[in-house]
Order: C-alpha cells, then structure tokens, then sequence
C-alpha cells in the first residue's frame, strides 16, 4: 500500500484565498502586528513569511523586530501598547525568545481577545471546556486537513506523540471534541510502539527525526506529521518516510503540516478582529 499524500500547501493556498475573500466580506481593516526578538535566522524567515500571507490576504501587518540584548520590560510595555491599540486586531510573539526572557510572561501579558497564537492561559482553557476561540494554529490547522480528507474521528483511536502546550496538547484537546479517544504520548512513555500500533490516526509533535518508524503503524491509518526537523539532509520531519509504504493518508515533510499553520495564523487574525469589533466579550467571561 502507498499512503495517499495530503498536500498541505494546495489545502493552505485554498483556507489564504477562503480568509482573503472572508476579510474583503468583513469590509473592516484587519491588522496584525508581530514582535520578533533576536537574530535566528529561521525566526526572521517565519515572520517575514507571515507578512507576506498577511499583506496577500489583505490584512494589514506591523513588523517589530528588536536586537537580543532587548530588556524585557521593553518588549512588555509594546505588548501593553499594541493591546490599548484599537487598530491592530492581532499579536504574534515569535518564539523562541532569548534566554533573559520569560516566555509564560510575556506571552500571557498579550490580550488575549488579540492572542491569533492562542497561547494565552484564557484561550487554552477556553480550548479545555470545549468553547474554543482562538486555537493554536498548527493542530487547527491539522483537524482542517482531516476534515478536508473526510477522516472520521468518532469513536476512532487518536494517538498523539507530543504533550507541548503549543502543539501536541492543543491537538489532543481538538481530537477529543471530535469524539476520538486520545492517547499522549511523550518522553516518558513506555513502550510507545504499543500505543502508535492502536492508531487509526497518528500524529507526531516530538521534534526528533524518524521517531516513528513503519513497524509502529497500523495499516491504512492516517499519519500526521507535524516535525520539523533541520539535518544535514534537508528538512525533515518526526516520521520515517519509509511509512508511506503503510499509511492511508500521510502528510510529507515539507510541504506537509508546515504551510497550514501561516493560513490558520490568518484565520484567527480575522477571527479575533470580527469578534472584538463586534464588541462581542469572551465565551465564558
Ligand atoms: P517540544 O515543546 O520540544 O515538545 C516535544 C514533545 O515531544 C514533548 O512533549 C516531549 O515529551 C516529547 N518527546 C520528546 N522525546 C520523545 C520520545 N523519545 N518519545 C516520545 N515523546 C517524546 O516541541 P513542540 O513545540 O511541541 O514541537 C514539536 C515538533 O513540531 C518540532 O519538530 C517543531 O519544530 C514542530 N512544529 C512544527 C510546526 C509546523 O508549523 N509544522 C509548528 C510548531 C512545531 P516531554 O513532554 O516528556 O518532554
């Protein structure tokens, strides 16, 4: 068997055109304004391409970048302006932060009705309850190619390898709302081919290249592959491209989970700019 390939930029180019047609709708400006600390040079790829997706799907963005030796009580009283600002809609701390920075601190001061990552403390408990309003974007934008592919998750085995707070934990948490019963995986678990072995759909958040090998996947089952991985081969992600020959469905990396997380970044900018213009208050508050 020969995994069908879910083509995550086909899927990505149609949810930017979906959310550009949306904003032109809306007839309001959308603006989404980026902090980015330091010198990585994978940091400055990321939130150039944002702006670009950004100014492609008529949203307006505002780029601020700042030297590493940035005291944080300077990024903090950006983030408390940004948040009094009536015009941006939307903020994106880029992470990593240097290491003189609390990242819990400063991701939590962002607003969190303007929080489009969906870190802040409020939208991951809203996520929790089941009253999700601003999701991270990578799971969102996984349970979007799910949903495109038709994969049913009622009833079906979810494991999940991965429990961050920004990826593998969110994406339980959307599996379980679809009814699917989820299994976490994470560093300490023991025997981890017994619980990837029972998955209808497998999703792998671990960051280490080939973690998941053919002999710990069920046949036909659905493999997503949200790793990024950078080796002296290329880009690569956490899933031994050898399961395609075991898989049903299976995203590649790249070209994979990759493109969906800028068009879900999209989304939720227009999102949290309809409900706050809407002067609509936060489910549950
Ligand atoms: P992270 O914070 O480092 O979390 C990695 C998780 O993997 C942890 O929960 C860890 O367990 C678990 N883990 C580590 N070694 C393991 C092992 N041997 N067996 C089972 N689990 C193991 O990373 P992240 O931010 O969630 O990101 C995960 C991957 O996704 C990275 O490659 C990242 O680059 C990629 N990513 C891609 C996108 C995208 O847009 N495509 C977006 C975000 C992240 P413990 O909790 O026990 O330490």
């Amino acid at each position: 068997m020969t995994a069908v390939r879910i083509d995550g930029k086909a899927l990505a180019a149609k949810v930017r055109a979906q959310v550009a047609e949306d904003v032109k709708a809306f007839g309001e400006p959308v603006c989404l304004a980026t902090i980015l600390v330091g010198d990585d040079p994978a940091s400055h790829v990321y939130v150039g391409n944002k702006h670009e997706a950004s100014h492609e799907a008529g949203i307006d963005s505002r780029d601020h970048r700042f030297p590493s030796d940035t005291p944080e009580s300077e990024i903090l009283d950006l983030l408390a302006e940004l948040n009094a600002d009536d015009e941006v809609d939307g903020i994106l701390v880029q992470l990593p932060l240097p290491e003189h920075m609390d990242e819990a601190k400063v991701t939590r001061v962002v607003d969190p009705a303007k929080d489009v990552d969906g870190f802040h403390p409020t939208n991951a408990g809203l996520l929790f309850l089941g009253e999700p309003f601003l999701v991270p974007a990578t799971p969102s934008g996984v349970m979007v190619m799910l949903a495109e592919h038709g994969v049913e998750l009622k009833g079906k085995e979810a494991v999940v390898i991965g429990r961050s707070e920004i990826v593998g934990k969110p994406m339980a948490m959307l599996l379980l709302a679809e009814h699917a019963t989820v299994t976490i995986c994470h560093s300490r678990t023991v025997n981890l081919a017994e619980h990837t072995r029972r998955a209808d759909v497998l999703v792998a958040a671990v960051g280490r290249p080939g973690i998941v090998t053919p002999e710990m996947v069920k046949p036909g089952a659905t493999v997503i592959d949200i790793g990024v991985n950078r080796t002296d081969a290329g880009l690569v992600g956490d899933v031994d491209p050898a399961v395609f020959d075991v898989a049903g469905l299976m995203t590649p990396v790249p070209g994979g989970v990759g493109p969906m997380t800028i068009a879900m970044l999209l989304r939720n900018t227009l999102t949290a700019s309809q409900h706050r213009r809407s002067k609509v208050a936060l489910p549950g508050s």
